[in-house]
């Protein structure tokens, strides 16, 4: 069973609930928020677990005593996980919880009703959630978990008490994946490509289509910089093509954000392509037209985010780009 212990990258809230288990004070009523895949829900069970255990240690769930052997077995008659369906929690769900809270409680422990995703409720949901938290059940603690703060009411928010997990440092998220047994090359690789979430990470992981995204993506920058303007409008049409362009363009922003990092400061610690660093060190470019590139790939992102025109706007991306680039590339002659 999992402990406070072992959960990484978090450590002013795992201090403040460890706290509150010792001192057996906790909120009614707790609001998780912070970045998806950081540990928020994983924190909650252990919150559950250890408001529950009959032996803890440190503030801990013992992992041994009957409570916890039940929550290890997903069958404690004290923990209620809401998810939510067809993407909503609907005002149905939260009148059985309502219900299921009334029974009486197992030992003498807390029951926990742990909202995953909170920002899904609808608003009859959220109103009726409301009412619950302004007379709250005695000896119950609610956790809502959300990566989107400002899609809940800001009525339930003020009833909560919030904590804030952060988005995993690259070191952690590096130790947790070699932890899962990736190499530690690729764990390297993946903290820097994930932008902190080890849900990310993992998902990456084991997702070939997101690989050869990254591979395209540096054909294609190498590709823009010979600047031919007819294969430029044919890898517009490419690109078109695959099922995530999105995804092209934040590997092609990435590659040249690392292109332009080299050019100020030649550091491969500041890389985020760390398999890549002697390629990277290799060029010399002009940072004024790779700053140019980089503001084109964003507008193209926006616009293709906004519904426009998806084959025009890459197509004028591409085209600029095989402007850009070779003007970058042409700084030292
Ligand atoms: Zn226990």
């Amino acid at each position: 069973m999992l402990t406070f212990d072992q959960i990484k990258g978090q450590d002013t809230v795992i201090a403040q609930l460890r706290r509150s288990v010792l001192e057996k004070r906790i909120g009614h009523a707790l609001l998780f928020a912070g970045p998806p895949g950081v540990g928020k829900g994983t924190t909650a069970q252990v919150l559950a677990a250890a408001l529950n255990c009959l032996q803890p240690w440190e503030g801990n769930p013992c992992g041994q005593c009957a409570s916890c052997r039940l929550m290890i077995s997903g069958n404690h008659p004290n923990l209620y996980r809401l998810l939510p369906g067809e993407r909503s929690i609907k005002i149905e769900q939260i009148r059985q919880l309502q219900q299921t809270l009334s029974y009486k409680r197992w030992g003498s422990g807390y029951k926990v009703a742990i909202l995953e995703g909170a920002e899904a409720l609808t608003l009859s949901a959220a109103n009726s959630m409301l009412k619950i938290l302004e007379e709250p059940p005695s000896a119950t603690c609610f956790i809502l978990v959300t990566d989107n703060v400002s899609a809940l009411l800001p009525t339930i928010v003020s009833r909560c008490q919030k904590l804030l997990f952060h988005q995993l440092s690259q070191s952690v998220l590096q130790e947790l994946l070699r932890e899962h047994g990736l190499e530690p090359e690729r764990a390297e690789l993946l903290a820097r490509l994930s932008g902190g979430s080890m849900a990310r990470a993992l998902a990456l992981a084991g997702d070939e289509a997101f690989w050869e995204d990254r591979r395209l993506a540096r054909e294609y920058c190498r590709l823009l910089e010979e600047g031919d303007l007819w294969e430029s409008l044919e890898l517009a049409a490419l690109l078109e093509k695959r099922h995530n362009p999105g995804q092209i363009l934040d590997f092609m922003e990435i590659w040249l954000r690392d292109l332009l990092v080299w050019q100020l400061c030649p550091s491969a610690r500041l890389l985020i392509n760390c398999d890549c660093v002697e390629e990277i060190a290799n060029g010399r470019y002009c940072p004024a037209n790779l700053q140019k590139a980089l503001a084109e790939l964003h507008l193209t992102r926006r616009r293709l985010h906004q519904n426009a025109n998806k084959r025009l706007a890459l197509e004028v991306m591409a085209l600029k780009l095989s402007r850009e680039l070779p003007a970058a590339k042409e700084v030292t002659g």
